[in-house]
């Protein structure tokens, strides 16, 4: 059977498009290698490390957090493998939750590996080795991403002692020392998960502060937030080996400005120094489908690549490696091959660590307006000066708004603290409508919500808080 659209890979980029696409009539069908669909971010990514960070920060409450509400004498004991349970259920709720919409959508999946063989035309390989060809009218290339290691050093992962991601949210015992290479979102996320049970860990970073890319004023306090929790960062430190040892292994790193090298052992390493495009076996460089310099599938401004008939979205193309991009990439793609006009705004695309406090960001940082020679006004509410946070115990962090300092349009929304996530997606729908500091700030917020504080810095962005 010819179909109008085959997807190779069902993360949330590669079944989001199908699911649209089905919606808006056209026939397809996706091909995944993986067991399950649902990709990187539902089988060992997103999912899995939001079920641990939750259950670890409820544990980590009922141990440390509640004295001063009153609630004494709690000595919770962990159950390891029922935590990783729940893990394992969620994930599985969820993947299933994916095959339900493809049954749903009538989009037919083939479990195997997808070969492009050229436009119209993708081989899948069965686990058992077995062989058949699609014919489609468009390809969508969404194969995602994988564990990169570190630049120059060679890491042997065994996914027991030195660890990706992968194995991160799967060990089996909690290691009484973690040595996290990478301060990124993803190794202060596991990081966090593994010192709430207990670990002692130490998070070794080659760039001057962790987080990088974000708000410089979030990520400084935030390194400070972490720091008071017990964690142990090393900024500006380049790693240059990682090796196995008898009792665990050991991570060797240097001052990236010069100087002597240190050596840490632990029983466990992750190393979470980012992810890399995925593109291995697909057959791309015999169809001709052009790759960048960084290996990511190049494509224009409609998704397609330098071969027509050919799509790409997610992880594997540019833009930051986030299910919510590549999920509204998959919406727009499937749009534009139903005929219609799809769209991204790349300006406004949230991002969120989901540690405690929570960090949240969408639009411009500071750093970024200065370099572009923007001129900006800033508002910033502290939690401390919020009734709920103080009801909460809640009241690291703040608020900023960063606003043209012309027109009071907001450029940028910076969030660290309790609920920060959440809190976003008001500033992000404002963004998305144009909207001004002063519109945010004349918006009535509930009372007493952690959302005033937003309400609150916008309010200084256009004029002056209330409550400050
Ligand atoms: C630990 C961790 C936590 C994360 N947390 C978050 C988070 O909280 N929020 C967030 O936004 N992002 C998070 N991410 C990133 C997120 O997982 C990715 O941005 C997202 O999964 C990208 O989606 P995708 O569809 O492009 O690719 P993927 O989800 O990587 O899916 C690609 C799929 O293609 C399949 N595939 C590859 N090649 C072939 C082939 N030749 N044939 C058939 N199938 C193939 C793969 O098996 C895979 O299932 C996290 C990532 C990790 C590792």
């Amino acid at each position: 059977m010819a179909y109008d659209l085959v997807v190779i890979g069902s993360g949330p980029g590669g079944y989001v498009c199908a699911v649209k696409a089905a919606q808006l009539g056209l026939k397809v069908a996706v091909v995944e290698k993986r067991a399950t669909y649902g990709g990187t971010c539902l089988n060992i990514g997103c999912i899995p490390s939001k079920a641990l960070l939750h259950a670890s920060e409820m544990y980590s409450h009922a141990a440390h957090g509640m004295d001063s509400l009153g609630i004494e004498g709690l000595a919770p004991k962990l159950n390891l493998a029922k935590m990783l349970g729940h893990k394992d259920a969620t994930v599985k709720s969820n993947v299933d939750g994916v095959a339900f919409l493809f049954k749903k959508n009538k989009i037919d999946g083939f479990q195997g590996t997808g070969k492009v063989l050229g436009a119209g035309k993708v081989a899948v390989t069965s686990d058992k080795g077995e062989e058949q060809v699609l014919e489609t009218k468009a390809i969508v290339i969404a194969t995602g991403s994988d564990v990169a290691g570190i630049p120059g050093v060679k890491v042997d992962f065994d996914e027991k002692v030195i660890v990706s991601s992968t194995g991160a949210i799967a060990l089996e015992k909690v290691p009484e020392n973690l040595i996290v290479v990478g301060g990124g979102v993803i190794g202060l996320e596991l990081g966090s998960v593994w010192m709430r049970l207990g670990s002692k860990v130490t998070v070794v970073e080659y760039l001057d502060t962790i987080l990088g890319g974000m708000d410089g004023e979030v990520s400084k306090q935030f390194q400070r937030m972490l720091a008071k929790q017990g964690m142990d960062i090393r900024v500006g430190a380049k790693v240059t080996g990682v090796e196995k040892t008898k009792s665990g292994a050991k991570v060797t790193f240097e001052p990236v400005k010069g100087g002597e090298a240190t050596t840490l052992e632990a029983n466990v390493v992750l190393v979470a120094t980012g992810r890399r495009p995925y593109t291995d076996g697909l057959g791309l460089a015999e169809a001709g489908v052009a790759l960048d310099n960084r290996g990511r599938v190049e494509i224009d401004g409609h998704f397609q690549t330098n071969v027509p008939g050919i799509y790409a979205l997610g992880d594997v193309v540019r833009g930051p490696m986030l299910a919510h991009k590549a999920e509204d990439e998959g919406v727009a793609l499937a749009e534009i091959l139903a005929g219609q006009a799809g769209h991204v705004n790349y300006d406004v695309i949230p991002s969120v660590v989901y540690t405690q406090p929570e960090v949240a960001s969408v639009g411009k940082t500071e750093e970024e307006l200065k370099a572009a020679g923007v001129a900006y006004k800033v508002g910033k509410f502290p939690f401390s000066a919020n009734g709920r946070a103080r009801a909460m115990l809640a009241t690291d962090g703040f608020v900023k708004i960063l606003a043209d300092k012309e027109t009071d349009r907001v450029l940028g929304g910076h969030i660290v603290g309790f609920g920060a996530g959440e809190m976003i997606h008001e500033i992000t729908v404002l963004m998305e409508f144009g909207g001004s500091a002063e519109d945010l700030g004349r918006t009535c917020h509930a009372h007493p919500t952690m959302s005033e504080a937003v309400k609150e810095a916008a309010l200084g962005a256009f004029f002056k808080p209330i409550h400050m």
